[in-house]
């Protein structure tokens, strides 16, 4: 594919993509490379609805083929909370670490054997030409007691990836692409345009 717009603003993300597109796309811009890029409201209930509503409003004012990534924390003892609140889940405009404050108060008095989660990533590819697909993935953890690791960006030093023993925060770049929810997503993207092109 010659040219792909990334609907997405947030730095960290835009580091993971750009490497999990290499090889697939000649030219990857991201909001960021456009002048009044539109800031998509997302109202949705479900990271699909979200996902979609930031592809189709991308494609439709840069006129290219837009990938959107909607992604979340769900953690099962808040009853999938935070989920699409995951950005903001210490307020409107809260950053990472307010976020972070947030999770670790939520889930001061859970056990240790009930602080299950996953990392979910719905992507939403859509074209001028009025194609739209969606593709999803997830990695199953813990939700940590404490912070650990510098790596990443999010919730990644609150989130025990299962079978590494280590946090998110804790991987390398390459690590967490081989296992992320955002990897995952990315692998059945890829698989779909090998088979348009
Ligand atoms: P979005 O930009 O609306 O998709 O919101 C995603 C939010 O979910 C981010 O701001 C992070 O708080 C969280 N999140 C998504 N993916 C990751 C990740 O890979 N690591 C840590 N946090 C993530």
């Amino acid at each position: 594919m010659k040219q792909l717009v990334v609907a997405t603003r947030n730095k960290g993300k835009m580091v993971e993509i750009t490497a999990l597109l290499a090889g697939l796309v000649d030219q990857v811009s991201s909001a960021a490379d456009f002048v009044d890029f539109p800031e998509t409201v997302e109202d949705g209930a479900t990271f699909e609805e979200n996902a979609l509503k930031k592809a189709r409003e991308a494609s439709a004012f840069s006129g290219f083929p837009a990938l959107a990534d909607d992604s979340g924390l769900v953690v099962d003892a808040l009853n999938g909370r935070p989920g699409v609140f995951s950005a903001r889940f210490a307020g409107e405009g809260a950053d990472d670490a307010a976020n972070n404050t947030r999770l670790l108060d939520e889930c001061r008095s859970v056990p240790d054997a009930d602080r299950q989660a996953a990392f979910v990533c719905v992507l939403a590819f859509v074209t001028p030409e009025g194609v739209e697909r969606l593709f999803s993935g997830r990695v199953a953890g813990r939700i940590l007691a404490a912070p650990r690791g510098e790596g990443g960006f999010g919730y990644d030093p609150l989130f025990l990836v299962d079978g590494f023993g280590r946090s998110m925060a804790e991987l390398t770049l390459t690590e967490k692409n081989s296992v992320s929810h955002r990897a995952r997503a990315f692998k059945a993207f890829r698989t779909y345009l090998e088979t348009i092109a």
